[in-house]
């Protein structure tokens, strides 16, 4: 089948690329490169380089290639940018993603595979998350994601289209080849800025409150290997083609680590002593985010394969060592 992997140019699309090509498929890339690289474009995928807003791009793409399915990831992420910026994701994510769809309607292309958020939730209101649970965003990145879900909802109910929409929890780790990997500017997600400790970029790595409700103080998540989120997209691809039903899964490992934990464990896979300093609370954070992934290990056999944080951060680890500076050279 051939599947255009919207935004496969960045961190978990390109993972997602690399599995889809392993297992045999045919991928078509379509991606800005506002944040995503070029060098983590696979050489055997065909290469589109454009923006989703724009309708004459999206339906060139479609107007020249046979496309089975869309997986779509293009879309802004940093939640402290969301927030300063809102309009900025309203464009890219709400306005881009009607674009696209328009473009699908037109051209009868009715399956989708979208890349969501834990986010969408907000301050949970139990542990672990399920997706029958409140969804009320306290940042604007998680707003436009649920506005992203709800657009798929009305649209697939007037057009016939179906899509699943993928809640991911806390993505880490890199592709086991150690080709790929996280490359944010400015980067801001926990482990790569752990990482910047040991690799001598940074001093220490600040902890954002220790003052919470939780067994050290620390905020608790849900780390889940890139690769594990990368497979999830696959299983969901499958499901659509089966002729099933809209969905909408989390993706997580079920089970939560503190801040101090996963420097802890940093420092054991990296043998550095890795000084930590307690900052005050970050705004927007929840205490605790954990998922619930029953519904995607139930209806999508969904089977994380890489659950061990030591192993996430050694292959997290594998890639920033090699690439301190990203894909920059
Ligand atoms: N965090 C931290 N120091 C940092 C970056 C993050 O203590 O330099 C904390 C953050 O407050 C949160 C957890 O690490 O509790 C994970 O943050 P990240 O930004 O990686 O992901 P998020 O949970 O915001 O999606």
């Amino acid at each position: 089948m051939s599947i255009l992997v919207l935004g496969g140019a960045g961190y978990i699309g390109s993972h997602t690329v690399y599995e889809l090509i392993d297992a045999g498929e045919d991928v078509v890339i379509a991606d800005n490169l506002e944040t995503g690289h070029i060098e983590a474009v696979h050489p055997k995928a065909r290469f589109y380089k454009g923006d989703i807003r724009d309708r004459a791009f999206v339906d060139c793409v479609f107007d020249n290639e046979k496309i089975d399915a869309v997986i779509h990831f293009a879309a802004n992420s940093l939640v402290g940018e969301s927030m300063v910026d809102p309009l900025k994701y309203y464009d890219n994510n709400v306005n881009g993603t009607k674009v696209l769809l328009q473009s699908m309607v037109a051209h009868g292309i009715d399956k989708i595979v979208f890349s969501s958020t834990a986010a969408t939730y907000g301050e949970p209101e139990k542990i672990p998350i399920e997706e029958t649970d409140k969804t009320e965003p306290t940042n604007t990145y998680g707003e436009t994601k649920l506005s992203m879900e709800k657009m798929f909802k009305w649209t697939a109910k007037a057009h016939g289209l179906r899509f699943v929409s993928l809640r991911y929890f806390n993505a880490c780790g890199a592709h086991k080849s150690g080709e790929i990997g996280e490359a944010h500017s400015p980067e801001t997600h926990l482990i790569p800025l752990i990482l910047q400790v040991p690799n001598n970029q940074r001093e220490f790595i600040s902890v954002f409150g220790d003052d919470y409700d939780t067994k050290d103080g620390t905020c608790i998540r849900d780390y889940i290997h890139v690769t594990d989120l990368a497979q999830a997209h696959i299983l969901a691809v499958k499901y659509l083609m089966a002729g099933n039903e809209s969905n909408i899964f989390n993706l997580g490992n079920g089970v939560g680590f503190t801040v101090q934990e996963v420097i802890e464990t940093a420092r054991k896979v990296t043998g550095h002593p890795i000084p930590a300093k307690i900052e005050g609370r970050r705004a927007g954070d929840p205490a605790q985010l954990v998922a619930s992934s029953v519904k995607a290990r139930t209806i999508l056999g969904w089977n994380p394969e890489h659950a061990d944080l030591e192993e996430i951060i050694a292959s997290a680890w594998k890639w920033h060592k090699a690439h301190p500076h990203g894909y920059a050279k």
